[in-house]
């Protein structure tokens, strides 16, 4: 057994095997293609000691997050969640007149923005190289690095102690949480709340949303041991809300024990959590066994258009595609092309299974595809709406997850 991330213990059962996968957001070059791709096993285990959901096998770091194709602001949805939020912290933090938000993982700065534009003091962590850009563009100050015990000090001697600290997305990214834990300690004002949203546990199982596994996501989040992670650490989880967006999200507020009232809603989520039965391992057999047969039935859907002389793409190319597409064993011999807006993967090929990826003006060009596969299933919503041409001309969508579906 391997050991936990959160407790420590080496009680962590694989549960789902998904197999020697190359990495999620490496989307090769046709250069790159000339050489052999690296590729990782991809295991989910459940820990018996505390029952945290994480991979049982791990990438450093430094290999996936300095060069890093994703982009937040590529997507509308999530530009007014961004929005949204940063109008809820503002007001529930008071940072409206100066107070420093910092947050980890920032990206394109797309959430910072958001702050700034309410009166708050900003500053962006990320160590991806290629992003550093977006600080010219946007004019938001940025550390280059990890965040952790030791950057925290320096982060805190030469910005100030931050009054909020946020991670949207990041927080499953998380190797070293005692040393993330201890620059929260270090990096936060006293009174100071960190936020962090991520996906949550409790909707992967219900949507069987088994392509959010990628290396890149070392953790599973549910609240029950991530608030013990927190416990341990001094800090305590004081509110957890959660969310629809990416097809269910969790919002939690961490601050040091006894700086905060706990929100009577940290007890419902976590009651609900037991009702569900995440905290047992049969729970996680069976997700495994349904995945095995959604991969069947998607297989079984695809190969039979593509037998009925039916065109073939893919649209989008998050991440989660990429797992997908590996494990379910669709390559470019099945879909022609993968349509996907971000003009960074444009022109590249999706990791392992090699297939194109081009702009969706494609899709209303001859020869057109007859169906597509939606493999940003999480954004379903907002990509009908914009390909609502070429579903006028015909086209059809492939939902994959939970259950097949043709729209
Ligand atoms: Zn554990």
């Amino acid at each position: 057994m391997a050991n936990c991330l959160v407790c420590a213990a080496a009680t962590v059962e694989t549960f789902l095997d998904l197999g020697a996968t190359a990495l999620a957001n490496k989307f090769p070059t046709a250069q790159d293609l000339r050489q052999p791709e690296a590729r990782c096993p991809l295991r989910v285990g459940f820990c018996h000691g505390c029952g945290h959901v994480q991979l049982v096998d791990r990438v450093p770091p430094e290999a996936m997050f300095t060069d890093y194709l994703y982009v937040s602001s590529a997507s509308d949805t999530l530009r007014t969640h961004f929005d949204d939020l940063a109008a809820t912290l503002t007001a529930r933090h008071g940072l409206a007149d100066g107070g420093l938000v910092i947050d980890i993982g920032c990206n394109d700065a797309s959430l910072l923005c958001c702050f700034r534009d309410r009166g708050a003091r900003t500053l962006g962590v990320d160590p991806a190289e290629n992003l550093a850009e977006y600080s010219r563009d946007t004019g938001i100050e940025r550390y280059r690095g990890f965040f952790g015990a030791d950057t925290a000090g320096e982060i805190a001697d030469r910005w100030g102690r931050a009054a909020l600290i946020t991670a949207t997305n990041t927080f499953p990214h998380i190797p070293d949480l005692r040393g993330f834990v201890a620059g929260l300690d270090t990096a936060l004002a006293p009174g100071g709340a960190f936020v962090l949203e991520a996906h949550y546990l409790v909707d992967l199982l219900d949507q069987l949303a088994f392509d959010t596994v990628y290396h890149e996501h070392v953790s599973y989040w549910a609240l029950g041991p991530m608030m013990r992670l927190f416990e341990d650490h001094g800090m305590e989880v004081v509110r957890a809300e959660r969310l629809p967006i990416h097809h269910g999200q969790l919002r939690v507020t961490v601050m040091r024990r006894g700086e905060g009232e706990v929100d009577a809603g940290v007890a419902e989520v976590l009651a609900a959590e037991r009702e569900l039965g995440i905290d047992r391992f049969s729970t996680w057999n069976t997700f495994s066994e349904r995945v095995g047969r959604l991969r069947t039935e998607v297989m079984d859907c695809l190969n039979g258009l593509k037998a009925a002389g039916r065109r073939l793409a893919g649209y989008g190319a998050p991440a989660k595609g990429s797992t997908l597409l590996e494990f379910f064993g669709a390559g470019p011999d099945l879909l022609d092309f993968i349509a996907d807006r971000s003009p960074l993967k444009q022109g590249r090929y999706t990791p392992g299974s090699h297939i194109p990826i081009v702009a969706p003006e494609r899709l209303l060009e001859e020869p057109a595809p007859d169906h597509v596969l939606l493999l940003a299933w999480n954004f379903e919503e907002e990509i009908l709406a914009q390909q609502a041409e070429f579903r006028r001309r015909g086209g059809k969508f492939i939902l994959p997850v939970p259950e097949v579906r043709i729209v």
